[in-house]
């Protein structure tokens, strides 16, 4: 299948080198030299603009920071939608606002051309080893079309139903881990305090009420899931800075539809303190040091 692919960062560089070794015909553009550069390397042809990495393509990825790169990309004269030929699918993968994925999926509507908002789990590890997690919204005829090639840069990959649902899906999902790995922290910092072992706390809580993914796979203190950042001195994974626009994107949502997320705003404010204190770059559950007190220690 010819696929153009626009946004070759960190996650975008690695899936779209998934679908050429797939065997795809892969053009994609990005507006960094060495990005391209790279992507040249994984066997992929390069194009000088989005509009023509897209240009007589039957499927269009992209993979762009937020919301307002893709409404430059894809809306207006000279975006992408504007050139489409009938029938092209397109798909964002990028984690952006609800609004916006709605937006266009309604600009493409207009043109006759299917888009699904696809946002994926599993960082840039999930990207390189083709097992991302992908929340699908759109047209079930056009996640259909989309799922083979999704399979190819993906493992689960979920249908979770009309435009924007996968948007939202995918904030609501990090809107609760950002808050079950705040609690956990917690319960360790306050474990500290009265005596309780980290081995035994997470021996207990891991069979009992309190367990969560947070706990059990991604422990926020050294020693229990030798795997977790914690072991490496909360080297990200995935970094508060990532889960902080993820936050912020859940408190837009939750503003605009009238939904009470206190929790979600309270776990907004403490990764702004976060990264303001010049940790956006550590993993989110580096956060424990903030709350102990000892940020840079
Ligand atoms: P990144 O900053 O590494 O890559 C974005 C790329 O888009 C860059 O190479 C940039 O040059 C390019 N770009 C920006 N504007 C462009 C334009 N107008 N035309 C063409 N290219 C353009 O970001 P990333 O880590 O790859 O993340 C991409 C998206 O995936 C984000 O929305 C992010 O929230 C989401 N995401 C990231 C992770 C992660 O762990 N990195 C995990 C899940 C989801």
């Amino acid at each position: 299948m010819k696929i153009g692919f626009i946004g070759l960062g960190n996650m975008g560089g690695p899936m779209a080198a998934n679908l050429a070794k797939a065997g795809h015909d892969v053009t994609a553009f990005d507006m960094s030299a060495a990005a391209l550069d790279k992507a040249a390397a994984a066997g992929i042809t390069r194009a000088t603009t989005a509009a023509g990495a897209a240009a007589g393509s039957q499927a269009v990825v992209t993979m762009l920071p937020a919301g307002q790169h893709v409404r430059s990309v894809y809306l207006g004269d000279t975006g992408i939608l504007a050139g489409a030929a009938p029938g092209t699918l397109f798909i964002d993968s990028s984690t952006i606002d609800v609004a916006t994925a709605r937006e266009v999926h309604a600009a493409a509507g207009e043109r006759r051309v299917s888009f699904l908002d696809a946002p994926v789990s599993g960082g840039v590890g999930g990207a390189a080893a083709g097992t991302l997690t992908f929340m699908v919204g759109g047209e079930e005829a056009a996640f259909e079309r989309a799922r083979p090639l999704l399979e190819k840069m993906g493992k689960n990959i979920f249908h979770a139903g009309g435009a924007g649902t996968g948007q939202a899906a995918k904030i609501c999902n990090n809107m609760l881990l950002a808050i079950s790995m705040i609690g956990t922290c917690e319960a360790f910092v306050l474990a500290e305090k009265l005596g309780l072992s980290h081995e035994t706390l997470f021996r207990i809580s891991s069979t009992a009420s309190g367990q969560c993914w947070s706990l059990t796979s991604y422990c926020p203190v050294p020693g229990p899931v030798p795997a977790s950042p914690a072991n490496r001195d909360y080297q990200a994974g995935f970094t508060a800075a990532m889960m902080l626009k993820d936050l912020k994107l859940s408190q837009n949502a939750a503003q605009a539809s009238g939904a009470a997320t206190p929790l979600g705003a309270q776990a907004t404010a403490l990764y702004t303190m976060f990264e303001a204190a010049g940790a956006g770059t550590k993993d989110f559950s580096g956060i424990i040091q903030m709350l102990r007190g000892r940020l840079g220690s």
